[in-house]
């Protein structure tokens, strides 16, 4: 974190206001942070009263919204300059120094504009950089970890060589095992649970079709979750695994290549949020072979990368509530968060206020924590992105890392680089939320 302790409030004037609820800019806007809350949101230019202490920053030609939520990430994945093998890096790499990687990819987040990650593969390592995070130990978004429960042969399963005796995840099988793994990961105390209902493109042997787990096996998942207190998030990108997911009542369905009228009007019915990953089709589509990923996950790709546009322009339009979510991991690395907006307004039609409330708002909505973040209001959690230009005209302007003014969470500045525009004083306050 940057800069010295201060002892009274941050008040941020003279920006334009895009506070994540979708609602039109507001220009002229101040900020107010207290501590890790944001005290108030001032709009035009009515002046903010001082009090003795106060640091004031005027800010004109600077844009102030929420922090990015990225909805579908993979922390425990090679935070480094190389390039490498992205199957066997988990298989080779110890675990101790994995874990040290995912610290270093929520640093990375954060200094990209993220304030919320939702790790969806995890297990103690990444409860582990969430609990450090929270402690205020590392640097980094707030991150809600998940625990994967998958088959054998499933989707996870196949990122470990069937040659290997070691598995990635220890996959569970039956309903009664399935429901001891949801078990254990409650009591390991992670956020979430994430289940696979098809095979997968990075997975490798297995094939896009392949059913994951029987109707019986995913009940028993989601039933045990939710008794819980645990949501689910899905991860199918055929019909019948976004069936059997959507059935099951799961929260949030991943990917969705599949979706078509019947589902679509069944996630409607539901109240399901979709997080279609653009972000690993486009990355997998221009840099896979660079990468060198396996010929048969590149096929896979793209096969379901036209079939997933569609399918995800076909439940926008129907009103499906659409979250970003990148897929950063191995193949995509960690740091181009904001891409993914560009492309729910390129391939999907959103408009740009649209898209950043699927990365803000929607998003924190979809994961439980609406309350605390994702927008820009009085009381909220100080988790604010601040940017030179307008985002509203030009999203690229949230994915080149020379706008990104500073990054606060739970108002502390964050200076993402030596170039950050703007050194914020810190505020003293518990980092309570
Ligand atoms: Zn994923």
């Amino acid at each position: 974190m940057t800069s010295q302790p201060h002892g009274g409030r941050l008040i941020l004037t003279g920006m334009v206001l895009i506070d994540g609820t979708g609602g039109p800019p507001v220009h002229d806007a101040s900020v107010v942070v207290e501590g890790d809350r944001i005290g108030a949101v001032v709009r035009g230019t009515e002046a903010v009263p001082g009090e003795p202490g106060d640091h004031v920053v005027h800010m004109p030609g600077f844009t102030v919204l929420p922090g990015l939520v990225d909805a579908h990430v993979h922390l425990l994945s090679n935070a480094g300059r190389h390039p490498q093998d992205v199957h066997l890096w988990n298989v080779v790499t110890p675990v101790e120094e994995q874990t040290l990687h995912a610290a270093a990819n929520a640093r990375k987040a954060l200094a990209a504009g993220v304030t919320t990650l939702r790790d969806t593969a995890g297990s103690w390592p990444e409860v582990s950089v969430r609990n450090a995070v929270a402690d205020g130990i590392l640097d980094g978004p707030r991150i809600l970890a998940s625990g994967m429960v998958g088959m054998t042969a499933g989707h996870a399963d196949m990122f470990a060589p069937a040659a290997l005796r070691e598995r990635l995840w220890q996959p569970a099988d039956g309903a009664d095992e399935c429901r001891k793994r949801v078990r254990e990961y409650a009591r390991m105390g992670v956020d979430l649970v994430k289940i696979c209902t098809s095979g997968g493109t990075l997975s490798v042997g297995d094939k896009t079709e392949w059913r994951n787990y029987t109707d019986a096996e995913v009940h028993a998942i989601v039933d045990e979750a939710h008794g819980l207190g645990l949501a689910v998030a899905a991860h199918a990108h055929t019909a019948r695994g976004i069936r059997v997911a959507l059935e099951a009542g799961i929260d949030t369905l991943e990917h969705g290549s599949g979706l078509d009228d019947e589902l679509i009007e069944l996630m409607l019915t539901a109240g399901t949020v979709l997080c279609p990953t653009l972000s690993i089709s486009e990355r997998m589509l221009t840099h896979g072979r660079a990468l060198g990923l396996p010929a048969e996950s590149i096929a896979k790709a793209e096969h379901l990368a036209p079939l997933r546009r569609a399918a995800v322009r076909r439940a926008y339009t129907s009103g499906v509530s659409i979250i970003a979510g990148t897929d950063s991991g191995n193949t995509l690395p960690f740091g181009a968060h904001a891409r993914e907006l560009q492309l729910l307004h390129d391939h999907v039609g959103m408009t740009p206020m649209e898209a950043i409330v699927a990365g803000t708002s929607a998003a924190a909505n979809a994961l439980g924590i609406g309350a605390e973040t994702g927008t820009v209001e009085s009381g909220k959690c100080a988790d604010l992105l601040i940017v030179r230009g307008d985002p509203l005209a030009d999203l690229t302007v949230l994915q080149n890392r020379e706008n990104l003014a500073t990054v606060l969470r739970a108002g502390v500045p964050f200076d993402p680089n030596a170039s950050a525009l703007i050194h914020l004083p810190s505020v003293p306050g518990e980092f309570a939320c």
